[in-house]
C-alpha cells in the first residue's frame, strides 16, 4: 500500500497571510528565523490578524540557518512552558524545519532525537497542537513536506527527519513574502525546487499521484526561474507555487541522490557552509549522467516535457546541458572546487563522506543503487568537474 498526504489547508495568493485571522485556537508560538520577517513588516501583521482572532501569541525568534539539535530542543522547552495549541513557523526553511523538530519534543519530553532519525518512526502528533507552516523563500518547500533537516555540528551531519506526522496542517502560500529573497537566495532555493521535482519524477516511488505535480513544476521552474532571479515579482510569485508543488511530489515520492550528497557535503568542510540549493545545483547533471543508465526514459520525458526533442540518450544530454546553461545563468559553479573547497581537504574527507551519503535517508529511492566506492568516483567527478562515464 502506497500513501498520499498533504496539508490538509493550502492558502495562497497575494495577501493570504491574512488567513490567520480566522484561525480557532487560544495560544500560539511564532516559530522565526534571524529577522527579515519582522523587518518588512510580516511578523507585526502576523501578530495582528492573529489578535483579531482572540489568540494570544509569543515569539521564539533568531532561528540560524541550517537549524541545530540545541535549538531544537531549547524552542521545545518554550513551547512546554508556554502550551501553544498552534505552532505558526514563518519564513525560510530552516525556521519551519527547526519548528517541525521543536514539535515533536514539545509532545513527547522523554523522546531522545537518536530515536526520531530513523524514517517513519515518529510518536504521533497533534495531541497538544496543529502546525501552520508559511514559507518566505521559494525552494524547500517544508510547508507541504514530512521532512525537517536538521544539523548536529559537533559531528558536522545535516539529518534528514521523515515522517508524515510533520507534514503541516495547513500551509500558507503567499508570494508577497517570497519577494523579500535576496538574488542569491532566489538562484539556490529555485535550483533546490527543480532538483526536488527532477529526484520525485526519477524516483523509485514515483507515482501516477506524484508525477503530474513533478513535471509541471520543471515546466514552472525552467519559465520562471531565470526572470524571477532578475528580479521580476510576477515570476516569482509562479516560482513560489512551482517549489510548492515539487515539494508536494517529492513529499510523497522521496528524492535521490543528490540530495543525499548534499546533506553529508553541506556542513562537512572547514572552508565554509555550501548552501542546500546550491550543493544540489552543482550535483544534479552529474547525478543525471551517472543514474541515466536506469532511468533514461524518464529523464527524457522531462526533456520532452520542455520542449526538448530526440531519442531518450539526446534527450539526457540536452537536459543536462539546459541545467549547466541554468547554473552559468544563476551564477552557480560547476564544480566543487570551483565552489572554493580546499583540494587536500576533499581528498582528505571524501571516502568518509561517501559512505555516508549512499547511508543518507535520500539514497534508497535513487534509481540507480550506488556503493560506497561508485559514491567516492562520483563526488570526485563534481570536485574537479570531470565526466561521468561509470
Ligand atoms: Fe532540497
Amino acid at each position: 500500500m502506497m500513501r498520499f498526504t498533504l496539508p490538509r489547508d493550502m492558502y495562497y495568493g497575494k495577501g493570504s497571510l491574512e488567513q490567520l485571522k480566522n484561525l480557532k485556537g487560544k495560544k500560539a508560538i511564532l516559530v522565526l528565523g534571524g529577522g527579515s520577517m519582522k523587518r518588512f513588516g510580516f511578523v507585526d501583521k502576523t501578530l495582528a490578524y492573529l489578535k483579531e482572532a482572540g489568540i494570544e501569541t509569543i515569539l521564539f525568534e533568531n532561528v540560524e540557518p541550517d537549524p541545530s539539535v540545541e535549538t531544537v530542543m531549547n524552542g521545545a522547552a518554550e513551547m512546554r512552558a508556554f502550551e501553544p495549541d498552534w505552532i505558526i513557523a514563518m519564513g525560510g526553511g530552516s525556521p519551519i524545519d527547526a519548528a517541525k523538530a521543536m514539535w515533536v519534543f514539545y509532545e513527547y519530553p522523554d523522546t531522545d532525537f537518536e530515536e526520531i532519525l530513523q524514517p517513519f518512526s515518529f510518536p504521533e502528533l497533534r495531541q497538544k497542537a496543529k502546525f501552520i507552516a508559511i514559507p518566505s523563500t521559494s525552494g524547500t518547500a517544508t510547508e507541504v513536506t514530512a521532512f525537517s533537516v536538521i544539523t548536529d555540528y559537533e559531528k558536522g551531519i545535516k539529518y534528514p527527519l521523515a515522517d508524515f506526522n510533520i507534514t503541516p496542517d495547513i500551509a500558507i502560500v503567499d508570494p508577497d513574502l517570497a519577494e523579500t529573497m535576496p538574488q542569491k537566495l532566489t538562484a539556490h532555493t529555485g535550483m533546490d525546487a527543480l532538483t526536488h521535482a527532477i529526484e520525485a519524477y526519477v524516483s523509485t516511488l514515483n507515482s501516477p499521484f506524484t508525477d503530474p505535480l513533478a513535471i509541471k513544476a520543471i515546466q514552472m521552474v525552467i519559465e520562471y526561474l531565470q526572470e524571477s532571479y532578475n528580479g521580476d515579482t510576477a515570476a516569482r510569485e509562479q516560482m513560489h507555487y512551482a517549489q510548492c508543488m515539487a515539494g508536494q511530489a517529492f513529499s510523497n515520492a522521496l528524492l535521490g541522490i543528490v540530495h543525499s550528497m548534499a546533506h553529508k557535503t553541506g556542513a562537512a568542510f572547514s572552508t565554509g557552509h555550501i548552501p542546500h540549493g546550491c550543493a544540489n545545483a552543482i550535483y544534479l547533471p552529474y547525478v543525471i549522467k551517472f543514474n541515466a543508465k536506469n532511468a533514461a526514459g524518464r529523464y527524457a520525458d522531462i526533456a520532452r516535457s520542455i520542449g526538448i526533442t530526440g531519442t531518450d540518450d539526446e534527450c539526457v544530454k540536452l537536459l543536462c546541458d539546459k541545467i549547466d546553461e541554468y547554473n552559468v545563468k544563476l551564477d552557480i559553479p560547476k564544480s566543487l572546487k570551483e565552489f572554493g573547497i580546499n583540494e587536500t581537504e576533499f581528498k582528505e574527507k571524501v571516502s568518509k563522506i561517501a559512505e555516508l551519503a549512499v547511508g543518507d535517508a535520500c539514497t534508497g529511492s535513487n534509481p540507480r543503487t550506488i556503493d560506497a566506492a561508485e559514491m567516492e568516483k562520483l563526488l570526485t567527478c563534481t570536485y574537479y568537474g570531470t565526466e561521468v562515464n561509470f
